[in-house]
């Protein structure tokens, strides 16, 4: 798709999909053996119980970790699924598994509610609202107590049944599992999916995800039913594990227990919350006999484990894993620390040593970057802002007068001069629908869109890059470049939910195209780490390119040179240039005046939100004003 001629074959990417799900599968067999060998009716019983809550604490992991959404009703969600699974085969005598079906659909619409109000109030209100959602489980169950047995409970004796056998404890205890493993290779794939990466840019940058073209309403809802199915199949299960349903079963202990079990067992990756978990529930009521201290151990347990594992047991473990190999490559192999530190480097970048001393070919990058566009593009025409005016409360950023144009025409590059607080940034932000003007109008090939939003712009074409950026940081460049790759293939969410060869192929097609864009752009050897070690040159290389790996013909650049080496400057420069050559309209804001004018085809000058000057590089170098302005003014 992206115009490349090597592929790595599709063995190699069902490989990795295998290896992918190795940790899940390695989780079922130590888990199936514990169901098949013990003989303790009550340890089937805890463990079954333990899984429902682990089903529903990465339902809660996808939504904190990843998209940063701090759902703490979870557990009125499970109730939700447990009461309704629970009332349709005690009071109307169901059968379990359409029972079962409904109760996720019950949960899963509980989300969709839930999300009605997260989208309207902020983060830490919404977090609140979460627990007064759980103190408001026993008096819910009271007002419908025909259904739920108010609070003397709701008596469930009816065992399911698969194939005409009763399931009883061991029974439960593997469709747990089984409902335990399915849910993890779901969110698995959901991780994997460019859902899964939008999500992660919602938690951080929920502006670059708009700008990205997408909207960010549907990823929280997205992540809300999805996190909210997960809750309710853990309480459908749940609610035919005792025999008994109770309101207290779902109280403020249960909510942070899951709470816990995904801080502890680390919110950003698949496995740590049912580690989490094993931790918190099953270690402190099966291996230890805590009957007397038992709130005390398990505080401390709590206190102890957010304060060594830091970023949760799982990625505690794994990197620990990680550093142990690292020691019996160096100690036991004798391969000396230096070589052994570079055929790593080699194996986590992809490239060669000799690939990486390869000069960027700029031409090259520019061909590929415009590849992924169609011919369309530079028919779309300009990109124009008319007379802007913007002040936020007392502050007035921008005062131009009303027949003063910017345009960002495709073909050529616009530079924006003006020292520190000019209103450049401003101007940018209004011109990608980030904000709307006071007055003034900004339209796109000759057609308005004042007040359209900046997810409608970035597909009308308009992409941007960031004076600030910011990235998921545990995310690797390659990994983000790819995300934006393929979320174009417009695959459909069956093949990405079950992660199927389509989907694989595409994730596999995407990466290597990132890699050879991000090496090609000199990210050769940070490509594939965490986006947390970049350098703030490498930061800014990397939110270009995400501007730039779009369909967009007009793209924004806000001080792109800022933070680069003088060799960095020239390439990008010359990319700048190659990429306008190609029929891409390009705006960039530069501090720097030679820079600017050897990029240009057209200035414009501010100062104070005014337009101080406007023409072409040489006409504006003569003026005195602009040397005045940007050699006297701040930031130059
Ligand atoms: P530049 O990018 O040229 O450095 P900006 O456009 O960022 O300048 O800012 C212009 C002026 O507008 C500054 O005085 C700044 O403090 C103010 N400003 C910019 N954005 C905001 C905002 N969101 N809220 C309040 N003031 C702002
Ligand atoms: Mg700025």
């Amino acid at each position: 798709m992206y115009g490349l001629s090597e592929r790595r074959g599709l063995g190699a990417a069902v490989a990795g999909a295998v290896r992918q799900s190795g940790a899940i599968g390695a989780l079922g067999i130590v888990v199936a053996l514990f169901g098949l060998l013990t003989s303790r009716q009550d340890y089937l019983l805890e463990g079954a119980t333990a899984m429902t809550f682990a089903i529903a604490a990465t339902g809660l992991g996808l939504a904190l970790g990843l998209s940063g959404e701090y759902l703490l009703g979870q557990i009125a969600v499970f109730a939700i699924g447990a009461y309704t699974t629970a009332d349709l085969t005690a009071n109307r005598h169901w059968s379990f598994w359409p029972a079962c079906v409904l109760g996720v659909v019950a949960a899963s619409l509980a989300g969709l509610v839930i999300s009605v109000v997260g989208l309207r109030i902020s983060r830490f209100y919404f977090a609140l609202v979460g627990f007064f959602l759980v103190y408001l489980i026993p008096d819910l169950t009271q007002v419908a107590d025909s259904q739920t047995g108010g609070g003397a409970g709701l008596a469930v004796p009816d065992l399911p049944s698969f194939f005409g056998h009763e399931l009883r404890n061991r029974g439960m205890f593997f469709l747990a599992l089984v409902a335990l493993l399915l849910s993890l290779v779901l969110v698995q794939n959901v991780r994997l999916s460019p859902l899964g990466i939008q999500m992660r840019w919602m938690r951080v940058a929920p502006l670059s995800l708009a700008t990205f073209g997408v909207r960010v309403w549907r990823v929280r809802l997205a992540t809300y039913v999805l996190s909210s199915a997960l809750a309710g199949l853990g309480g459908a299960i749940y609610s035919h594990l005792s025999g008994y349903l109770l309101p207290d079963d779902f109280d403020l202990n249960t909510t942070v227990l899951l709470f816990a079990a995904v801080v502890v067992g680390g919110a950003t990756s698949l496995l740590g919350p049912t580690v989490g978990i094993v931790l918190l529930y099953v270690v402190p009521r099966l291996v230890i006999n805590v009957s007397g201290y038992s709130d005390i151990i398990y505080g401390a347990v709590v206190l102890i484990s957010v304060v060594v594992f830091r970023d949760g047991v799982d990625r505690f473990v794994r990197e620990g894993a990680a550093k142990a190999w690292w020691w019996i490559v160096h100690r036991v192999r004798r391969v000396p620390l230096r070589r052994a530190a570079s055929t790593v480097d080699e194996r986590q970048s992809g490239v060669s040593a000799t690939a990486s001393a390869v000069v960027p070919n700029v031409d090259e990058l520019a061909d590929l970057l415009m590849g992924l566009r169609d011919d369309s593009v530079t028919r779309r025409g300009s990109l124009v802002i008319r007379g802007a005016r913007k002040a936020f409360g007392g502050v007035v950023a921008l005062v131009m007068d009303p027949d003063d144009v910017v345009a960002i025409e495709p073909g050529r590059v616009h530079v924006l001069l003006g020292p520190n607080g000019s209103g450049k940034t401003t101007l940018l932000n209004a011109l990608c629908g980030v904000f709307e003007l006071d007055s003034g109008s900004v339209s796109v090939g000759g057609d308005v869109v004042n007040g359209v939003s900046a997810t409608r712009l970035a597909r009308l074409g308009v992409s941007r890059s960031f004076q600030s950026p910011q990235f998921p940081v545990e995310m690797s460049p390659v990994e983000l470049l790819s995300g934006s790759l393929v979320t174009m293939r417009r695959l459909s969410y069956l093949h990405w939910m079950s992660s199927d060869l389509a989907a694989t192929r595409a994730r596999r097609d995407a990466t290597d195209f990132a890699a050879r864009i991000a090496a090609m752009a000199g990210l050769e050897t940070a490509m594939n780490r965490p986006c947390s070690g970049l350098t703030s040159g490498q930061r800014r290389i990397l939110d270009v390119l995400l501007a730039l790996v779009t369909r967009s013909s007009i793209v924004l650049l806000d001080e792109p040179a800022a933070g680069l080496s003088n060799l960095e400057r020239r390439q990008l420069g010359d990319l700048i240039r190659a990429l306008a050559a190609r029929g891409m309209g390009l705006l960039a804001i530069e501090h720097d005046l030679d820079f600017a004018l050897r990029i240009a085809d057209e200035v414009t000058v501010l100062a104070n939100g005014r337009r101080l000057a406007h023409g072409r590089p040489d006409e504006v170098r003569a003026d005195p004003l602009v040397r005045t302005a940007l050699v006297g003014g701040a930031g130059v």
